[in-house]
C-alpha cells in the first residue's frame, strides 16, 4: 500500500470505517461521531468541574447539614444533567437520522473551559477513531499489505501482552480481536510511540481522546456491555475500555510526575469515574434493579483510588521526602 486516504463523510452510521480502493487505503469519519464526541466531551468537562469543585469548594466539616446538601445536590446536577441528555437523545437521534446527536444546549462549555482546548479534546477523539481505522489498514485487516506491517503487529502484540489482556482477547473471536489490535495501534500512534517519538503531551492526547472515542462509539451503537456470539465484529465497550485501561496504565506507569504533581493515571482515573458514571445511567435505564448513580459515591470511590495511585507512584519512583 501506497497511500492511506482520510475523508469526511456525512451520511450513513455515525462511525468510522476503512477500506481498500486498488492500491490505497481509505478511512471514512462520519460527522455523526464528531457531534457526538463534541457533546461526551461538554459532559465530560462538566463533570470535571463538579468533581474539582467538590474536591477543592465543599467543606464537609460545615455543622450546616441542610446547606452542605443543597450545595452537594447542586454540584450532582450539573455533573449528571449533560449526560442525560445525550442519554435521553440517543433514541430520537437515531429514529431521524440527523446529525445533531442532542440539545444544541449541550454544547454550552462549562465556564472553566476555554474553546481551544475544548476543541483540541474533540480533535484528539476525531483522531483516535482515525488512527484506529488507519491501523486497520496498517495491521492488514482489509487485505492490503503495508510495508510496516509486521513491525506494527509486533509493537501492538508485545502491548497486549505485557498489559495482562489476553484474558479478555481469548474469549473475542477474530473480528473483534482486531478491533481491539486497532483500539491499542490507535493508541500507540497518536501517543508517538509507532513512530518511536513518544511524548508526554502525546500520551495525554491520546489517552484522552481514546476514551471519548471509546465513550461516544458506546453511546452511538449502545454496545456497553459484551456481545458474544460468532457474528459480532465488534466487542463491547466494557471490554474495549478494560483492554484500553489496561494498556495506559502498563505504558504510563513508568513515567514520572508532572511539573504540577499530573500523571496520566490521574487523568485515567478521572475517565473512569466518568464512564462508570455514564454506564450506571444506561444501565438503570435498560435494567429495573440498577438504581441511579450518585454523585457522592462515585466522588468518594475516586479519592480512595487517587490515594492508591499516590501511593504506588511514590513507591515506584521514590519521590516522597523524608521528612
Ligand atoms: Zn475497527
Amino acid at each position: 500500500m501506497r497511500n492511506i486516504f482520510v475523508a469526511r463523510a456525512f451520511k450513513e452510521d455515525a462511525n468510522a470505517q476503512a477500506w481498500a480502493f486498488r492500491e490505497s487505503g481509505v478511512v471514512e469519519l462520519n460527522y455523526g461521531f464528531t457531534s457526538a464526541a463534541m457533546i461526551y466531551a461538554t459532559a465530560f468537562c462538566q463533570f470535571y468541574d463538579a468533581l474539582a469543585t467538590t474536591a477543592k469548594d465543599v467543606d464537609f466539616a460545615d455543622d450546616d447539614t441542610e446547606v452542605l446538601l443543597m450545595i452537594l445536590e447542586e454540584i450532582e446536577n450539573s455533573a449528571f444533567t449533560p449526560i442525560l441528555v445525550a442519554e435521553n437523545s440517543r433514541n430520537q437521534w437515531r429514529e431521524s437520522g440527523r446529525i445533531y446527536a442532542a440539545h444544541p444546549a449541550l454544547l454550552d462549555l462549562p465556564q472553566s473551559r476555554n474553546e481551544g482546548d475544548y476543541h483540541s479534546f474533540v480533535s484528539a477523539t476525531e483522531e483516535f477513531a482515525i488512527a484506529h481505522e488507519i491501523c486497520h489498514h496498517l495491521l492488514g485487516h482489509t487485505g492490503v499489505t503495508h510495508r510496516r506491517r509486521s513491525q506494527v503487529n509486533a509493537l501492538v502484540q508485545e502491548r497486549l501482552d505485557r498489559s495482562g489482556a489476553q484474558e479478555i482477547c481469548s474469549n473475542l473471536n477474530p473480528d473483534q480481536l482486531q478491533e481491539i489490535e486497532a483500539d491499542v495501534g490507535a493508541f500507540l500512534l497518536i501517543a508517538g510511540e509507532l513512530s518511536g517519538q513518544a511524548t508526554r503531551g502525546r500520551i495525554y492526547r491520546s489517552l484522552a481522546g481514546s476514551m471519548l472515542a471509546l465513550v461516544t462509539l458506546g453511546h452511538i451503537s449502545e454496545n456497553w456491555i459484551s456481545r458474544e456470539g460468532p457474528g459480532e465484529t465488534h466487542p463491547g465497550f466494557i471490554d474495549r475500555f478494560d483492554v484500553m485501561s489496561r494498556i495506559v496504565r502498563e505504558f504510563t506507569i513508568p513515567l514520572t510526575r508532572g511539573s504540577i504533581g499530573d500523571h496520566p493515571l490521574g487523568l485515567l482515573l478521572q475517565f473512569q469515574g466518568f464512564i462508570s458514571i455514564v454506564l450506571q445511567f444506561w444501565m438503570s435505564r435498560a435494567k429495573s434493579e440498577v438504581k441511579d448513580p450518585h454523585f457522592l459515591n462515585i466522588f468518594s470511590w475516586m479519592m480512595d483510588q487517587a490515594v492508591e495511585l499516590e501511593k504506588e507512584l511514590n513507591s515506584r519512583h521514590n519521590t516522597e521526602t523524608s521528612s
